[in-house]
């Protein structure tokens, strides 16, 4: 993905943004509003970098990526710029988070042009954030644009939403989604796009979770806890324990099964994939519920190797 180039389905509003902006006629609020997962940040993020550009190429293209701004943008450093985010492990913005903003615009600019502050998602500021955001979103320094991200445009408070221009981020059509998703070289892209409901941005982050290296492994891996004198328990360190580690393992668990299933021939195989499918979403939904990663990897590992030896599933709880 080009960070610097808008996606295809948001060029008219992109074109619509760059002229204004041209012109000098850009609003120094705005709210980029649209469902979740089609691309919203990734626009902010294009859009922030092109009014900061130097060059500013006009038309459908990005910021040009190469002169000083560009670079300090790609680097991570531009220091004309403002991500306002949750802290790790928070839901709200908090107003020392907004008061440390103020600080910063009250200094001037590194560079003449523009000053963007991006807060995703917005509805994530809490009240107290969102009212001491007010008078700045209402009249900002000179050069300053907020750019707003969000899902839920009506839970934010009104005194917000009337200070910035809303601005309809369209989703892409089924088409257009899985056009670009193979233009990204992601394989079945369609297969990815329903799997995540629609959601392209999610589809294309979880392109990689089913890198053939990692299914040869896995496979292996699950043949050698199946032997009846294994033990089920010895995989767990090369799965890893870390909660995106058995998260990755029990995603591409189950659609392995789900794969098994389909292609099983014999009734005693296709039952054994079921039940292990049934393990499968209770540990999953044991892990969205907080449940120790290690201990779950454990059980769901043991059940596989019972399920290979044990006359009577062992494992219907
Ligand atoms: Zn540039």
């Amino acid at each position: 993905v080009n960070v610097l180039h808008p996606l295809p389905w948001h060029a008219g509003i992109w074109a619509t943004l760059c002229e204004r902006a041209l012109a000098g006629r850009l609003p120094h609020g705005l709210l980029l509003a649209g469902q979740e997962g089609i691309g919203k940040r990734h626009f902010a993020s294009a859009f922030a970098t092109w009014l900061l550009c130097e060059r500013k190429p006009d038309g459908q293209q990005g910021a040009c990526g190469e002169c000083r701004s560009c670079a300090q943008w790609l680097a991570g450093s531009h220091p004309d710029t403002v991500l306002m985010t949750p802290e790790t492990g928070k839901r709200e913005i908090r107003i020392e988070q907004v008061r440390g903003l103020l600080e910063r615009l009250s200094l001037t600019r590194h560079y003449g042009g523009h000053r963007v502050v991006r807060v995703q998602p917005a509805e994530s500021l809490n009240i107290n954030a969102a009212n001491a955001l007010l008078k700045t979103l209402e009249e900002p320094p000179e050069g300053t644009v907020f750019l707003l991200s969000s899902a839920l445009p009506r839970s934010l408070p009104a005194t917000v939403r009337s200070r910035v221009q809303h601005v309809r981020m369209a989703p892409p059509s089924p088409a257009q989604a899985i056009a670009w998703l193979e233009a990204q070289g992601v394989d079945q892209a369609e297969q990815r796009l329903a799997a995540s409901a629609g959601n392209v941005m999610r589809a294309w982050a979880q392109r990689d979770e089913e890198d053939p290296a990692l299914r040869d492994d896995y496979e292996g891996l699950l043949a050698v806890a199946a032997r009846r004198d294994a033990n089920p328990l010895e995989s767990i360190a090369r799965i890893g324990t870390t909660r995106d580690a058995v998260s990755a393992f029990l995603l591409w668990f189950a659609s392995h099964c789900h794969r098994q299933l389909l292609a099983a021939k014999e009734g005693a195989v296709a039952e054994r994939f079921e039940l292990m499918l049934r393990e499968l979403t209770k540990a999953r939904r044991a892990l969205d519920g907080n449940a120790h990663p290690q201990l779950l990897l454990e059980s769901v590992m043991i059940a596989w190797h019972r399920m290979h030896h044990a006359r009577l599933p062992a494992f219907v709880a």
